[in-house]
């Protein structure tokens, strides 16, 4: 598919930011569990904390093949961020599609600006694939909220100065979800402790404790009940995201089994000329290229309009493609693909999880086939 001027011109771009500034990152961040916050101000630099934020804001607005571009090649050089990225995205589009005026001025400059980061806290202890299971209530007290309950699983979850949160209005009804933002710095709310993860490690992944937060009403984002549609209609966008990261990373352990394959010698030659070895990279470049079509597709019809059955094809073909890839570019590279001085053991390890966040593969499914028979 072909790619306008422009969005060549932003590939480019990030994509040398990428791989001279983010991946060399990539080994430590993952070792010690720290997010690279010097990256984060780079693309901040780059204006990419804006990307889903409004021009007037100060922001990139970009078109979603480009924020698909974006999130490719960021991907390809630390999943980690690429996440970050995409989380605060997520929270920024909320704002920019449901926010008041007074919302958005408040809160959009500064976040394209890449400080307050976002986050996107839907997810619970006891209610993941089916967030409509929620517990967390967010009670009207007159002029305030008052909000009681535990989120799980938060990306940015310690980096963030703000939370888009979804939360009942009453516990008991399931259809009173409502979406708020809270400030990082409201009485009432604890950050958990980093969760110890198989990958994605630079990333900061926390629950988040609410314990009588008072928020003022004017903090709410959404009319109340109007919560969960908001939050599916802006997981749409998120799932794309996620499709082109996974083809991201996937790309870099493709390019890491491509180069080891005719550098490696065994039985007097390369390993890149035995057949076996030449069908899997076949294999692996055949299923990103396909996995990128899928993804630049579902970005095309979110940019016409709706893009339910597309995004979640994109997903799911991606996020197992990757799982895939990085399977291979682990094989390929025999041992040294097992110790963790070489980047496709983190790859492999950083790749499971875009089978499981932002609706795992089996929920993608799921939308899949009641798209298609609905
Ligand atoms: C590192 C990380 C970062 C995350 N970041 C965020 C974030 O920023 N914000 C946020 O809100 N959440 C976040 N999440 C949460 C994530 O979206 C959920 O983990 C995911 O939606 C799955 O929910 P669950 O873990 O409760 O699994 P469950 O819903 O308990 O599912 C368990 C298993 O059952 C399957 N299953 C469940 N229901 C069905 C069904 N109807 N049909 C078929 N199979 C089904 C699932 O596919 C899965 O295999 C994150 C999670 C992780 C691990």
């Amino acid at each position: 598919m072909e790619l306008t001027a422009e969005q060549e011109a932003v590939r480019e771009v990030v994509r040398e930011f990428a791989r001279e500034e983010i991946r060399p990152t990539a080994l430590e961040a993952d070792r010690n569990q720290e997010f690279p916050e010097a990256v984060w101000d780079g693309l901040a630099d780059l204006d990419l904390t804006g990307l889903t934020v409004p021009e007037e804001y100060g922001g990139y607005d970009a078109d979603p093949v480009t924020a698909a571009i974006v999130n490719e090649e960021v991907a390809y050089g630390m999943l980690s961020v690429a996440t970050a990225l995409s989380v605060h995205s997520l929270a920024t589009s909320c704002l920019a599609e449901f926010g008041s005026d007074a919302q958005q001025e408040r809160w959009l400059p500064e976040m394209a600006e890449g400080r307050p980061v976002g986050a996107f806290a839907l997810s619970e202890p006891h209610a993941g694939s089916n967030p409509a299971e929620m517990s967390t209530e967010a009670r009207r007290e007159g002029d305030e909220y008052v909000i009681n309950g535990e989120k799980q699983w938060i990306t940015n979850g310690e980096r963030a100065g703000v939370y888009v949160l979804f939360a009942k209005t009453d516990r008991d009804d399931p259809s009173t979800v409502t979406q708020f933002l809270v400030p990082g710095d409201v009485d009432g709310l604890t950050v958990g402790e980093k969760e110890d993860k198989l990958g994605l490690r630079a990333s900061d992944t926390t629950s988040l404790t609410f314990d009588d937060v008072r928020i003022p009403a004017e903090n709410r984002l959404t009319e109340e009940g109007k919560g969960l549609s908001a939050a599916f209609h802006i997981l749409t966008g998120g799932r794309i995201a996620i499709a082109a990261q996974s083809v991201g990373l996937a790309q870099c352990a493709l390019d890491e089994a491509m180069a080891y394959s005719q550098e490696r010698d065994q039985f007097g030659g390369p390993i890149s000329d035995i057949q076996t070895i030449r069908h899997k990279l076949a294999e692996m470049a055949t299923r990103i290229r396909a996995a990128r079509l899928l993804t630049r597709d579902a970005a095309r019809k979110r940019a016409a309009g709706s893009a339910a059955l597309e995004a979640s094809m994109a997903k799911y073909f991606a996020s197992e493609a990757a799982m895939f890839v990085t399977n291979e570019a682990v094989q390929i590279h025999g041992g040294y693909g097992y110790v963790t001085e070489g980047e496709v053991e983190r790859l492999y390890r950083d790749a499971k999880i875009t089978e499981i966040y932002e609706g795992t593969t089996e929920i993608q499914k799921t939308v899949i086939a009641r798209e298609l028979l609905e």
